[in-house]
């Protein structure tokens, strides 16, 4: 069966100065429908570059490579394709719902004008807004759909947004942080939420997020990026039980957990490059505690290891000699 989203070769280059910076260097995967895929990695992996590459929210991005949705040639679209992609096909959620929410107008109409736009009338608009924020927990969702965003707290804005995102029936939510702005206890109700609307639907979920922490219980697979690259992926069980890059290692030791059977790895000391620094060989090479010679000039390739794949010189030796 073809995947939800194929993504191949991937490349994303920003403008500098007079030229282009690259930002994604070569990243592929893929979602099937229904599945659960997590994206985990510091700030400024390219994490979050890859989920405006998929909905082609900047044009100021170079993209080269392959994002094919449902068998379509995403980077081929026009921009009116683009527009009945976003939504329908693809539904997204950001880390500060405010930068998704007009002030000036009603989460009712915000979350209906979606549909509005599709062609749905008024009153059916209005009447399935409410009912997707009234599913997702909003409260006497038929008033407080007359309230403004700023009459909401910032988890009930993450569920209008969360509303926007679904309301049109996409196949697939990518959710870029969503809980990164709200406090501890509502991060987990809007994960439940995401959680469970996406069961509900069938959806596939791109979770992207620098907190390994949260990814456990809701993926099931695991992409680990660094400086633009995945550096390995694999099953949810298998990252947590036996991860094979010592970057994922230092990620697991930064999320302390009780059922975790990876005992007292280290942190990782110091902070990811610059894309316009990246060091030589492997770019996770100036902080690795475990680099070998080779580590400084040669760059690890992508290969398969157990379920899954990594890209480490080290881990390739252990493999071997194991
Ligand atoms: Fe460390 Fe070398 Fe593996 Fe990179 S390739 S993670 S430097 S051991």
């Amino acid at each position: 069966m073809k995947p939800l989203l194929e993504v191949r070769a991937l490349t994303i280059d920003v403008p500098k100065g007079e030229g282009w910076m690259r930002v994604v260097d070569g990243v592929d995967f893929s979602i099937g429908a229904g599945e659960r895929v997590a994206l985990v990695g510091e700030s400024g992996s390219g994490k979050s570059m890859t989920a405006r590459a998929l909905m082609r929210l900047d044009d100021a991005l170079r993209i080269g490579g392959a994002i094919r949705f449902a068998g379509e040639e995403v980077l081929g679209c026009t921009e009116a394709e683009m527009r009945a992609l976003r939504g329908s096909g693809i539904g997204m959620v950001f880390q500060d719902p405010m930068a998704s929410l007009d002030p000036f107008m009603r989460v009712g109409d915000q979350v209906a004008e979606v549909l509005r736009i599709r062609g749905v009338g008024r009153a059916e608009a209005h009447a399935r807004a409410v009912a997707i924020l009234a599913e997702l927990g909003v409260r006497d969702a038929a008033s407080r759909s007359g309230a403004y965003p700023h009459e909401f707290s910032g988890g009930m804005r993450q569920r209008v947004v969360l509303a926007m995102a679904l309301v049109a029936g996409p196949k697939l939510l990518v959710a870029d942080e969503p809980t990164t702005a709200l406090d501890a206890r509502i991060q987990q109700q809007v994960l439940d939420l995401i959680d469970d609307a996406a069961a509900d639907r069938g959806l596939g979920v791109l979770l992207i997020t620098h907190n390994l922490g949260i990814v456990a219980g809701f993926a099931d697979r695991v992409l680990v990026m660094y400086s633009g690259r995945i550096v390995e992926e694999g099953p949810v069980e298998q990252i947590f039980a036996a991860p094979a890059h010592p970057y994922t290692r230092g990620l697991i030791a930064a999320v302390p957990r009780a059922d975790m059977r990876v005992d007292r790895l280290p942190p990782i000391d110091g902070a990811p490059p610059s894309p316009a620094r990246r060091p030589s060989g492997c770019a996770f090479h100036p902080r690795c505690p475990v680099r070998l010679p080779v580590c400084v000039m040669t760059a690890p390739q992508l290969r398969p290891s157990g379920g899954g794949s990594v890209a480490c010189h080290l881990a390739a030796a252990e493999e071997a000699m194991a």
